[in-house]
């Protein structure tokens, strides 16, 4: 079994305490960026709007995200709140990024939905409600979790922006 290579922080929620913010309300976000509707949608590309403000899923295998696993941190694209590490990255095989953890415990929202007839826990931006995508129980160790992420909704960071 794939094994990815976070370093997982202890603090990160397992399933179980993800199952449990749904139900009694999640971390407190790190700061908050809220803006109108009108304003995604003049600053988001029609995709990026759709996805992240409307909860659409992008097409499976549409991205090259998927494949890509150089060093660097994925952003929120719609408040650039870093969200994940490619050490957490991993191929699973579904045409979407995958990750087994976020970076912080305070960065994603775990949101009960239900639109697709069988629960699922939607994974949004805690900073802005960004749609993400979804996560499910069965990841590669140490976290047990799969993050089936839309590649639109981020955003990945060069490696330049890691200078001073
Ligand atoms: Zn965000």
């Amino acid at each position: 079994m794939m094994v990815t290579q976070a370093a997982l922080r202890p603090d990160v929620p397992r399933w179980r305490q993800i199952v449990d913010l749904v139900r009694n309300g999640n971390a407190k976000p790190p700061r908050r960026v809220e803006r109108s509707d009108a304003e995604w949608r003049a600053i988001l590309t029609d995709e990026q709007y759709r996805v992240t403000r409307r909860k659409d899923t992008e097409r499976p295998f549409s991205s090259a995200l998927c494949s890509l696993f150089e060093p660097g941190l994925y952003r929120c694209v719609c408040c650039d709140t870093p969200i994940f590490d490619s050490t957490s990255k991993f191929d699973a095989g579904t045409g979407w990024p995958s990750f087994a953890a976020p970076i912080a415990p305070d960065v994603v929202r775990y949101v009960a939905d239900d639109s697709y007839g069988t629960p699922q826990i939607e994974a949004n931006c805690n900073v802005c409600d960004a749609h993400l995508g979804h996560v499910y129980p069965d990841g590669p160790p140490p976290s047990g979790l799969r993050f089936c992420i839309n590649a639109v909704s981020l955003r990945k960071e060069q490696p330049a922006e890691r200078q001073p």
